[in-house]
């Protein structure tokens, strides 16, 4: 899954900031940074940071030594003292992870399907069917919740097909369909108000 930045750091303004931390130089023996006028950025402090929704990371800070003078100053940071990086390896790791596999043979074909087959499906169900929270609660009940969405989904594009051009197989396909997602309900008592919801249709596809 493409984290938040992915497309914005493969972008040469990114990769070639020589002022990011991600690009700076990085002595993992002795653990120190290099900022861009060679000054070593010695590891000053340990510390947790805790995100919006309550998320708690351990990152590391880094400081040079002296800036005052540095004629690279204007384009290196705003801080009033010497510039502090903070590192969280923890989240590096994965992103370094989940960037490999999103740039690879594989990664790439799955990426290229994703336009054509997912966008246009969220777009339908989160932009115009509003449906952008789900109202139930724990996995199987979200699962349900999906699967009625996707269901709903489907049998509008059947339908619509149906209508355009008529075609004897349909019928067929969504007998199946409606079939196959029956027999992943999970839940008994739904199963059963759902399947009485849904009489007619089954009436009209068996
Ligand atoms: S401002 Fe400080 S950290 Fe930035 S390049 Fe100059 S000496 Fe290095």
């Amino acid at each position: 899954m493409k984290y938040s930045y992915f497309h914005k750091e493969q972008k040469r303004a990114i990769k070639n900031n020589p002022f990011l931390p991600q690009n700076l130089f990085y002595n993992q023996e002795k653990d120190f940074y290099v900022c861009p006028m060679g000054q070593r950025m010695e590891k000053i402090k340990e510390a947790k940071r805790t995100s919006s929704n309550g998320y708690e990371a351990n990152v590391i800070k880094y400081q040079a030594a002296r800036c005052e003078g540095c004629p690279l100053r204007g384009m290196c940071h705003k801080a009033k003292g010497n510039r502090v990086i903070e590192i969280n390896y923890r989240l590096q790791e994965l992103k370094d992870k989940a960037k490999k596999l999103l740039n690879s043979e594989l990664g790439l074909a799955h990426r290229s399907k994703r336009p054509i087959e997912v966008e246009a499906v969220f777009g339908q169900l989160k932009s115009n069917n509003k449906f952008t929270r789900f109202t139930l609660r724990g996995l199987e009940k979200v699962n349900l919740e999906f699967g009625l969405m996707a269901l709903a989904h489907n049998l509008r594009k059947m339908a619509r097909i149906i209508q355009n051009k008529g075609n004897n197989t349909l019928q067929n396909r969504i007998r199946s369909f409606i079939t196959h997602f029956f027999e992943r309900l999970n839940f008994i008592k739904l199963k059963n108000e759902i399947t009485n919801h849904f009489r007619p249709v089954l009436k009209f596809a068996a």
